[in-house]
């Protein structure tokens, strides 16, 4: 293949990719039964927290959604909308106005946690604090976290409420705190592709767990 040739196949491939990608979409429209909004936390301007050797968070939680979004592709009748797909900053509110707006079956925040005491680890799932254990929302955190917890092997926090921006999603809400950057050896599998990988796997099986058994 001639170089020039080469370069406008490399740039074929990129475009469509583009275009796939900027659809959002793994299903074709008409067979679309599920849409999901999958949130990596934070972005931009705003790194979340920082962890051992100055690791972001926002980058870990990016990098596990996509993997989420990835996955999904599999599954023909869901379609997983990320709420940012690169690094960039948008007000969380604006996120979930976003989900509301597209009508999305699910919202799913994924963060990264970190507390000063390094030798605190685990996965925790939060819900709004008005939710309670007979909500959908808690369902989902509590399927969530259940999966997370299998997949991984992480230590188990649990399901908590907190005052959280997605209160005002008119969906099943839930936040992952996928793990401790803050603690040393949680923070070096966090960064690590196969760890987050599981995590990726973990959080769709919940989200279809979900969906497929009322
Ligand atoms: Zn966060």
């Amino acid at each position: 293949m001639t170089q020039r040739l080469r370069m406008s196949s490399i740039l074929a491939v990129l475009l469509f990719l583009l275009v796939f990608l900027s659809l959002g979409a793994g299903c074709p429209t008409f067979s679309c039964r599920f849409t999901v909004m999958v949130d990596p936390g934070h972005g931009g301007k705003d790194p979340g927290a920082i962890g051992i050797n100055g690791v972001y968070e926002k980058k870990i939680n990016l990098a596990i959604a996509q993997m989420v979004y990835l996955k999904s592709l599999g599954h023909p009748e869901l379609r997983v909308i990320l709420a940012r797909r690169n690094d960039e900053y948008i007000y969380p509110t604006d996120r979930v106005k976003e989900a509301n707006r597209i009508g999305a079956d699910l919202y799913v925040s994924i963060h990264a946690n970190a507390y000063r005491q390094a030798s605190v680890s685990g996965v925790e799932t939060l819900v709004h604090e008005t939710q309670g254990r007979g909500s959908q929302s808690y369902r989902l955190a509590e399927i969530l976290q259940q999966h997370i917890v299998s997949q991984t092997g992480a230590r188990d926090r649990g399901v908590k409420w907190a005052p959280l921006f997605i209160r005002q999603a008119q969906m099943p809400a839930a936040l992952i705190e996928v793990g401790f950057i803050t603690h040393r050896f949680e923070a070096k599998l966090l960064q690590s592709l196969s760890y987050q990988s599981k995590i990726a796997d973990a959080i769709l099986d919940a989200i279809l767990e979900f969906l497929y058994k009322p």
